[in-house]
């Protein structure tokens, strides 16, 4: 039996964790659950999986969940040490990360220091300290699995490979929901535009990353430090109907893809149960109802973002924490109706522009780098500062 934390219960990979978990009880066991501001959820996420352990994000909401609580309680934590508890509870063997954002970095590095193996969906926890990230997963000899979809899919296109038979590495992009507007069309997207995407329901920040294609970048970055594979070697390929969810090309020329309906339960459960494979509620595929399947390249010049991930990891240290910032608070303004969409690119350059890149050798100092990050980026847009 596994047993489970879920750090960010409440999100959209939280519930389809939860989903893969009601589908094979006798698999699973949730130890510890971790929400941000979503009570309602929580409570009935308690109710149905009585976790013994559960932390959300500050004192108050701790205060307003124990009031709503009837019968028996967990225990209820709040605040990064909350989150740091219940990812190295005791009990627990595999930690599901799914916050969204930088803020999942430490509760996640935790848990690997506590030897728990992860399930990896909060990608950011790559992009801002890869390196550190896998120098403690290789030191504490726990398993990483990745949840995102393309790295499930690249993950699944290397089962039994060596790694000097690689020569590339192709992930997959829907395009999001602007994939045939024009450069001016952008410059007015709203944000209900940015958030109606064809293919994946999700959160919204990461909704608005695919819309600008920074979703992509972030996994180029991500693909580099999970596969220990240089960003030259990683290619983007648009494919509009998410039905490849990404591929391997060897050097014979042989090409390893996975395939499926665009459901992340898939790669949840991969994840959860590998080397096994479980039902995990996805629809089977049939190919003969589609019309057909397509792959381009990227337009990097209506979607830049893509572009200065590619630079932020050519530029490495510091750069790649730096840039995941800025676009956190771009993407924040951007839904707060503050900016535009083409200013979500154009701040994180200028904040990218700002900064000389430096050896981050801490999660502290990774820290320090997401601070002077945001702060910048708030600068640049003109946005108080908290
Ligand atoms: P979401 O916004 O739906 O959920 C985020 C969860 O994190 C919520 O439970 C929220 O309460 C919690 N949270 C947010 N900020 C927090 C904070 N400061 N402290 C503590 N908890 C906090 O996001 P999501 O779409 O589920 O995405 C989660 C992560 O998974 C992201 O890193 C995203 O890039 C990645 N991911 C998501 C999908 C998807 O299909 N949704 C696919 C691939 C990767
Ligand atoms: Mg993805």
């Amino acid at each position: 039996m596994k047993k489970l934390t879920i750090l960010g219960s409440t999100g959209s990979i939280g519930v389809s964790t939860l989903d893969v978990v009601s589908a094979q009880p006798d698999m699973f066991k949730v130890v510890a659950l971790t929400a941000g501001s979503n009570m309602e959820l929580l409570k009935e996420q308690i109710e149905k999986y009585s976790p013994e352990v559960v932390s959300v994000l500050n004192e108050h909401k701790a205060r307003t969940l124990k009031k709503m609580l009837t019968g028996k309680k967990p225990e209820i934590l709040h605040g990064v040490a909350g989150m740091i508890a219940a990812a190295t509870a005791a009990e627990t063997t595999m930690v599901v990360a799914a916050i969204v954002g930088a803020a999942g970095l430490v509760p996640t590095a935790a848990a690997i220091m506590a030897g728990k193996d992860v399930a990896l969906a909060n990608k950011e926890t790559l992009v801002t300290a890869g390196h550190l990230v896998m120098n403690m997963v290789r030191e504490k000899g726990v398993k990483l699995y990745p949840v995102d979809s393309e790295h499930c899919a690249v993950f699944q296109s290397m089962v039994g490979h060596r790694d000097q038979d690689i020569s590339r590495v192709i992930l997959t992009a829907s395009g999001g929901p602007f994939l045939n507007w024009s450069r001016d069309r952008l410059a007015n997207a709203t944000v209900t535009d940015a958030l109606n995407h064809p293919n994946w329901s999700m959160g919204r920040k990461i909704t608005v990353d695919s819309a600008t294609m920074m979703n992509k970048g972030l996994e180029v970055i991500e693909a580099r430090w999970l596969f220990d594979i240089p960003v030259s070697r990683i290619d983007v390929n648009v494919h509009p109907q998410s039905i490849i969810h990404s591929m391997v090309e060897y050097v014979d020329g042989s090409v390893m893809a996975q395939l499926g309906v665009p459901d992340m339960k898939g790669p949840i459960a991969y994840a959860l149960t590998y080397p096994a494979r479980i039902p995990s509620g996805v629809k089977p595929l049939d190919l003969t109802t589609l019309s057909g399947l397509t792959f381009f390249n990227p337009d990097l010049d209506r979607f830049p973002a893509l572009r200065l991930a590619y630079q932020a990891s050519e530029s490495g240290e510091s750069m790649p924490a730096v840039m995941n910032a800025a676009n956190e608070i771009a993407v924040d303004a951007f839904l707060g109706g503050r900016i535009g969409f083409m200013a979500i690119a154009e701040s994180i350059e200028k904040v990218m522009n700002l900064h000389t890149p430096h050896a981050l050798n801490s999660i502290e100092e990774v820290l320090e780098a997401d601070l002077w990050g945001r702060r910048t980026a708030r600068e640049v847009l003109g946005v108080p500062q908290p």
